[in-house]
C-alpha cells in the first residue's frame, strides 16, 4: 500500500502544484487521469523521490519515502515520460548495465534477470539492435522492462501511451496488466481509455487536487440516469452549452454528439445513455472549474 498524506508542492516560480493531496494506493493497477498541467508528473517524480514535496507524508508500507528515499528506490521501478536521449548502445546492453546500477552484481543472476525481461517485453528478437533506432512501442517496452529489473513493489508508469499507434498501445497496455496484482502500479495519463481499459482502482487529479477517487465501474454506476445525449449541428453548440451542462461533445460523421448532465429528464430531443467513463472523468473537470480551489490561485496572488 502506498499512502500519501496532505503532500503539497509549491515549484519556486509559486505554482502551487499539489495541493494537499491524500491518497492510498492497495495493490494492482491504479490510474491517476487529469489533464495537462493537472499535477500528474509532479505526484510521479515525487514519489520517485526525484523531488521532495513542500509538505506532507509519504510512505510505502513500512518505508517513510521522505525521510529514507534510498529505501523506496531499492523497491522502485519508474517509466518517466520520456527518457529523453536514447542511446545507441544494444537493448540488452543497456538492460545489463541497469541491472548492475540496481545492484544485480552476480553476471549468472543478471543475464537471467535481462533474458526473462527481454522475452517478457517481446523484444528478444531485437536485443542487439541499438535502442536509438527503437519506434515508439519497442521504446516504451523497452522503457517497462528497465522498470521491472529487480522486481519492484512500487512501479510508476507517466504518460505510457502517448505517440503510440492502436496496435503498439495494445500490446503495451496487456503487458502492464500481466505485471500482476502483487505490486502497487500507478499509471498516470490524460487518456481515459487507459484508464477504463486497465484500472480497477482510480483518482482524478486536476488543478493540483485530488477530485474523485474509487473503482471506475461504482463512479460509472454513480451516474446512472442523469447522462443525456443529443445529436446537433455545429452550430447549435454554444447555444448547447449555455442551456445545459454539457459534459463532453464528440464529432461523429460531421455532426456533434453532445453529452449532458441532468438529473431530470430534459426532453428537447435528448436520450437517456449509459454513462461511460468519459462521462465520469469530464463531469468532475466541469465541476473542478467551477469550484476552484482557492488555494490553487496562489501563483497569481504573489
Ligand atoms: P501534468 O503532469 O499533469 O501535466 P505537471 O506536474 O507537469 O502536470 O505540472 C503541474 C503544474 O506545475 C503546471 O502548472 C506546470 O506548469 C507547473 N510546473 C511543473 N514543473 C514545474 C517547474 N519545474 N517549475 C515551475 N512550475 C512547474
Amino acid at each position: 500500500m502506498l499512502e500519501l498524506a496532505h503532500v503539497t508542492h509549491v515549484y519556486a516560480n509559486g505554482t502551487r502544484a499539489l495541493d494537499d493531496v491524500s491518497l492510498s494506493v492497495p495493490n494492482g493497477m491504479f490510474g491517476l487521469l487529469g489533464p495537462n498541467g493537472a499535477g500528474k508528473s509532479t505526484l510521479m517524480r515525487t514519489v520517485a523521490t526525484l523531488q521532495t514535496p513542500t509538505a506532507g507524508s509519504i510512505r510505502f508500507g513500512a518505508i517513510d519515502v521522505i525521510a529514507h528515499p534510498e529505501a523506496l528506490r531499492e523497491t522502485l521501478g519508474y517509466l518517466p515520460q520520456d527518457f529523453g536521449v536514447y542511446p545507441r548502445v544494444s537493448a540488452y546492453d543497456m538492460l545489463d548495465h541497469m541491472a548492475v546500477l540496481k545492484g544485480i552484481a552476480a553476471a549468472r543472476e543478471r543475464k537471467e534477470t535481462v533474458e526473462t525481461l527481454l522475452n517478457q517485453t517481446n523484444l528478444w528478437s531485437v536485443r542487439k539492435k541499438a535502442i536509438a533506432g527503437f519506434s515508439g512501442g519497442m521504446r516504451q517496452r523497452f522503457g517497462i522492462a528497465q522498470a521491472l529489473i529487480g522486481n519492484p513493489g512500487l512501479i510508476i508508469v507517466d504518460e505510457p501511451t502517448a505517440g503510440l499507434d492502436p496496435e503498439e498501445r495494445n500490446r503495451f497496455l496487456n503487458l502492464l496488466a500481466e505485471i500482476g496484482e502483487n505490486v502497487v502500479v500507478i499509471l498516470s495519463t490524460h487518456i481515459v481509455e487507459d484508464v477504463a481499459d486497465l484500472c480497477p482502482r482510480m483518482a482524478v487529479l486536476a488543478a493540483g487536487r485530488i477530485q474523485l477517487e474509487g473503482a471506475p465501474l461504482a463512479l460509472i454506476e454513480q451516474t446512472r440516469g442523469s447522462v443525456w445525449a443529443k445529436t446537433i449541428g455545429r452550430d447549435e453548440l454554444d447555444e448547447a452549452r449555455l442551456r445545459y451542462e454539457v459534459i463532453s461533445t464528440r464529432l461523429f460523421a460531421g455532426r456533434t454528439i453532445i453529452h449532458i448532465l441532468s438529473h431530470d429528464d430534459p426532453g428537447d430531443g435528448f436520450a437517456a445513455v449509459k454513462g461511460g467513463l468519459e462521462d465520469v472523468y469530464f463531469s468532475t473537470l466541469a465541476r473542478s472549474r467551477r469550484v476552484p480551489a482557492e488555494a490553487t490561485s496562489s501563483a497569481v496572488a504573489a
